[in-house]
């Protein structure tokens, strides 16, 4: 099997208040009517109710930005939005709602795939497990997916305060053994501490910048 792209865990430092703005730019169905954007994205995906929105809050620096919802599973949309010109942030649908039919399961699973497949501009893809869960068969075949398609990934393990800090290097060896990657691409992350959002955005801008001057190179 092919390997994710490896991301090396070269977290660059993030400037105080960055960003300064993230709008919302439009929900689409699928890979069809996602925005046009010639700007590098990062898709977020993981089960409902693993704090996807209270994530993006937080990057966003925004309180309301994603709805914190009430309802596992109510968004089947991508929600695209602009992150201060430089990167655009793709929330994809939640998955693994027990009350959904089949029917919205393939529906989910079209969307999802068919997004992640072509989308060219998806730079990163930020898996969120909770970690006081075993990652299950929906992580390790989203993985596999971005395997095939050597897209970069990093895990991002939410609600990372119901557990004390030490408990925290046994929990990523863990999730990262389950997952098949290396321990430092599994990021500790708080919504309530707001603990791991530099990393993640550290993480999303050394790759920009890796790539920026891969682009830059090739001409
Ligand atoms: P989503 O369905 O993946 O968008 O999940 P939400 O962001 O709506 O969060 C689901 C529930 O988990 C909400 O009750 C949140 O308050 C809670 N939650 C999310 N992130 C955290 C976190 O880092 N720590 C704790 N303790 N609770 C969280």
């Amino acid at each position: 099997m092919s390997s994710i792209r490896p991301l090396g865990y070269r977290p660059l430092a993030v400037p105080e208040g960055f960003p300064g703005r993230v709008d919302f730019i439009k929900s689409a169905r699928g890979l069809g009517d996602s925005p046009h954007t010639d700007m590098p994205e990062v898709c977020f995906c993981g089960r409902s109710n693993v704090g996807k929105s209270s994530l993006l809050n937080v990057l966003a620096n925004r309180k309301q930005l994603a709805r914190v919802s009430g309802t596992p599973g109510r968004t089947r949309l991508i929600n695209f939005f602009d992150a201060q010109g430089i990167v655009t942030l793709a929330d994809l649908p939640g998955y693994g709602w027990a009350k959904v039919t089949r029917d919205m399961q393939a529906e989910w699973g079209r969307t999802i795939q068919g997004y992640l497949a072509d989308r060219p501009q998806l730079s990163l893809a930020l898996l969120l497990v909770d970690m006081r869960r075993d990652p299950a068969a929906e992580e390790r075949e989203l993985l596999d997916w971005f395997r095939e398609r050597e897209r970069s990934c990093l895990i991002v393990a939410t609600k990372a305060d119901k557990f004390p800090t030490s408990r925290w290097p046994g929990r990523r060896r863990d999730i990262a053994r389950s997952l098949d990657v290396p321990t430092e691409d599994v990021v500790p992350f708080s919504a309530l501490s707001r603990e791991g959002r530099d990393v993640v955005w550290g993480t999303i801008l050394a790759l920009l910048a890796d790539d920026a001057k891969a682009a830059s190179d090739a001409e």
